[in-house]
Formats: structure tokens, C-alpha cells, sequence
């Protein structure tokens, strides 16, 4: 039996997930969101595969199914004058064999911590019972997410840059000089480790020090962070893209300087470590530091 839900004495006999959706249906202090997650996992009837297939099929869907609509565009000419790099269309054969490593690596290397992913939750307190928290509280925990996983990555991914780092671990990373979107999670199992720590390591300890954090904005958070990625390696700048709203956030126009040039542009979601640090990639960058210097000598 589930522990998602405290009561279920309302409950009538479930033998599918209708049944236990329409069950939850009935409790009129939860919204929409609440009553699926609760379905689900009283469906289940076993949270810790519950919560192990929930994220494998979350990282899964939401990766490919962020991927394809990239892959597509690669294929209509139409876009070409958004991209980038545009003299570098992945061919097919790169994107296939791209896609074969990745699909492995995710069976092979990241589907086997997430079945213990359940178990450390409950060690450390990260709650996935309904309802959830409020809107607000999770606003707050995803900013936050969002600035310190940045902060890990930069330093890390500064790091991977590092002679024997580079040879041997990030080096596969930046095979693509003009990446697209398949390529985002296209690294050394070690690299998938360390950088994938500061996605999912950041919220646990988050959790260890406020004791408040619900399982469902950490499933949010990842979805949010997995757009991030593919989107950086999507190789394609919009005039509707982000960072023409929000000019910290990094975007496809910062991370395919960093594969173009290999040097700079080392954070993940916003562009201040490396303007402040004077690490922007390419002549974009070298523009930038040099209006810098000229400020200061004024
Ligand atoms: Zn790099
Ligand atoms: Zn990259």
C-alpha cells in the first residue's frame, strides 16, 4: 500500500489506474496535479518503483520529446538562417550514432542510481505525499536550483577544461563543435556524474539543511534543467529566444560559443559567472572584456 495519501478509508476497490484516479477525483482538497500523482502512486501500490520508473520515464520523455522538435527543424530549410553555425548541419550518421550513446548511456549508467533515488529521499526527508507545497515556496526552491546549479557548473565544467580532465573525460563532449540538441547529455559517464550531481545533489542538500522539499518540484526541476540543456545544444538563435527578454540567461547563443571556440563560456543557465570572471567564449567574448577595460580606463 502507497503511504502517498493518509486516508484512503473513502476508497472503493481499485484495480486499474481509472479506478485510483477516479478515487482521488473525489478528494475535493486537492487539485488536478495532486490527484494524478496520488493515482499514480496508490496505482503502483510500491513507492519505491514508483518513484524509480517515475523519473527514468520523466528524463526519458522529456529529453527525447525536447530533442525532437530540434530534430525536425534540422530537416526544413526554412530555419537554416536561425542557426548558428550554419555552414554545420549534423549529418544523419552523427546524429544516429549521438542518439545509440546516449540511449546507452542512459540504460547503462543513469537508470541504476535512480532506483535508489526513492529510498535516499525517504532517508533525508524530501516528501512525495499529496498535497503538495505551495506555489510559492516552490518558485523559490527552482530560482535557487537554478542559480547554484549554475554555480557548480561553471566551476566543474572549468575544471573538465583542464589538461588530463579534458584528454580523458570532457573531451567526448565536445565532439560536435556544432552541437545540437541530442548532444546535451552526449558525455564520459564521470562528466554525466559530476555535472548531473549539481542537478540532482544540489536540491538533497538543500533538503538536509531546510528539511522542506516535496518530490514532485524536484521532478519539475529536472524537466526545467533537461529544456535548459537541450535547448543550449539546440544550435539555433531566435529573435524570440530567451535571453532577449532575460539578458543573463545563457541559451544556445552562449553554450554553441563554448563548442565553437572551446575556450569561455563554461556556466550552464545564465551569463554572469563568466562575464564577471571574463571567461565568455569567442570574439563575442573578447568584444565584451575589451568594453570592459575601456570603462575602466575612462
Ligand atoms: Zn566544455
Ligand atoms: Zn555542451
Amino acid at each position: 500500500m502507497s503511504s502517498v495519501y493518509h486516508d484512503y478509508s473513502t476508497f472503493s476497490n481499485v484495480t486499474s489506474f481509472a479506478d485510483s484516479f477516479a478515487n482521488f477525483r473525489q478528494l475535493d482538497n486537492l487539485n488536478w496535479f495532486e490527484q494524478i500523482w496520488g493515482a499514480y502512486y496508490y496505482y503502483i501500490g510500491n513507492d519505491l518503483f514508483a518513484t524509480g520508473l517515475l523519473f527514468f520515464s520523466v528524463h526519458e520523455l522529456f529529453y527525447f520529446g525536447r530533442c525532437l522538435p530540434w530534430a525536425i527543424i534540422d530537416r526544413i530549410p526554412y530555419f537554416n538562417k536561425y542557426k548558428i553555425q550554419d555552414e554545420k548541419i549534423p549529418s544523419n550518421k552523427e546524429q544516429w550514432e549521438c542518439l545509440k550513446s546516449v540511449l546507452t548511456s542512459h540504460f547503462l549508467v543513469e537508470a541504476f542510481p535512480i532506483w535508489f533515488f526513492h529510498p535516499l529521499c525517504q532517508t533525508i526527508g524530501i516528501s512525495y505525499q499529496v498535497p503538495f507545497p505551495s506555489i510559492t515556496e516552490m518558485l523559490i526552491q527552482w530560482a535557487v536550483f537554478f542559480v547554484l546549479e549554475d554555480a557548480w557548473h561553471y566551476w566543474f565544467h572549468r575544471g573538465l577544461h583542464y589538461g588530463v580532465f579534458y584528454k580523458y573525460i570532457h573531451k567526448q563532449h565536445h565532439r560536435y563543435a556544432a552541437p545540437f540538441g541530442l548532444a546535451a547529455e552526449y558525455a564520459h559517464p564521470v562528466e554525466v556524474a559530476l555535472l548531473g550531481l549539481g542537478t540532482v545533489g544540489i536540491p538533497i542538500v538543500w533538503c538536509m539543511i531546510t528539511g522542506k522539499l516535496h518530490l514532485f518540484t524536484v521532478c519539475i526541476w529536472i524537466v526545467m534543467r533537461l529544456f535548459q540543456a537541450v535547448d543550449a545544444h539546440s544550435g539555433y538563435e531566435f529573435p524570440w529566444s530567451l535571453h532577449h527578454f532575460l539578458p543573463f540567461w545563457a541559451g544556445a547563443d552562449h553554450h554553441d560559443e563554448h563548442h565553437h571556440y572551446f575556450i569561455g563560456g563554461y556556466a550552464s543557465s545564465f551569463r554572469w559567472w563568466d562575464y564577471v570572471l571574463g571567461t565568455e567564449a569567442g570574439p563575442k567574448g573578447k568584444k565584451q572584456r575589451e568594453e570592459k577595460m575601456n570603462k575602466k580606463n575612462l
